[in-house]
């Protein structure tokens, strides 16, 4: 049993609320049961909704409050971000979860790559907020381009 970024299930949860599910995340759902969460939902967010990127450091920096997570708008979404974190760490303990496959460059669920925050499309290495949580409870995170 694994957690997954629901988006790759093709669950309409994106920023922008389209479908784009990922063959390689739908066939291991044939394989073994996969938990498909959604931190933005969980943390608040609408669907659809304004483009995020981590301004100025990680997740690991967001959740020690080091810095922040904007949308395109310029409005600060941290705590939507950090309240999602935490009800997916809450879902993956209930169900004694190992395993996240997460969404990469996503800046909630992303384990190698983020947006830089500029909103100019520029990736940097880094993880997304709910990645960094899961890591630090012990949790392994891989991408959906490592299965
Ligand atoms: Fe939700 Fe994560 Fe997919 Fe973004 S990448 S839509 S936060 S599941």
């Amino acid at each position: 049993m694994k957690l997954v970024s629901a988006c790759l299930l093709g669950v309409r949860c994106r920023w922008n609320g389209k479908r784009r599910a990922f063959r390689k995340v739908v066939a291991l759902s044939g394989r073994e049961v996969l938990i498909p969460v959604c931190p933005e939902q969980l943390g608040g967010l609408p669907t659809p909704r304004v483009a995020q990127e981590i301004v100025g450091g990680s997740g690991g920096d967001v959740l020690d409050g080091n810095c922040i997570v904007l949308n395109r708008k310029g409005e600060d979404v941290t705590e939507n971000f950090v309240r999602g974190a935490r009800e997916v760490l809450r879902i993956a303990r209930m169900f004694g979860i190992g395993v996240f496959v997460g969404k990469e460059r996503s800046p909630s669920c992303a384990s190698k790559y983020i947006y830089d925050g500029s909103f100019k499309g520029k990736i940097v290495e880094g993880e997304g907020v709910t990645t960094a949580l899961l890591r630090r409870n012990g949790i392994e995170v891989i991408s959906e381009e490592e299965l």
